[in-house]
């Protein structure tokens, strides 16, 4: 699956609203929302398994990060932003960087 197919099929669950402010919004919450389940998840590892990897919960990570994406996906999608797009420049911007040794350092446009 590519990651337009992705979003195409992402779409197919879900739930709109009349004003396209709300619905923005409330997917907004739910990335951080998601990404807040992703970090429970870690939190708990460390907390109750002193972070020792046989023990980390991988298809629960895989599960909440597919939330994640999920909501990458419609957040795009409403702002008429492809998946594949994002995850092109993205690439793209990771690659400059260490072109020009920028990879580490701080501010989103070094
Ligand atoms: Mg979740």
């Amino acid at each position: 699956m590519d990651f337009n197919d992705y979003q195409k099929r992402a779409l197919t669950t879900n739930l709109t609203k009349d004003d396209r402010f709300l619905e923005l919004m409330q997917q907004v919450l739910g990335l951080a929302d998601e990404a807040g389940e992703v970090q429970s998840i870690f939190k708990k590892w460390i907390r109750d398994q002193d972070a020792d990897f046989a023990k980390l919960d991988k298809a629960n990570v895989t599960k909440e990060l597919g939330d994640v994406l999920w909501y990458i996906a419609v957040i795009a999608h409403d702002l008429d932003i492809r998946l594949e797009d994002i995850a092109a420049a993205n690439i793209e911007k990771l690659r400059s960087r260490k072109v020009r040794g920028t990879l580490t350092g701080s501010g989103d446009n070094r």
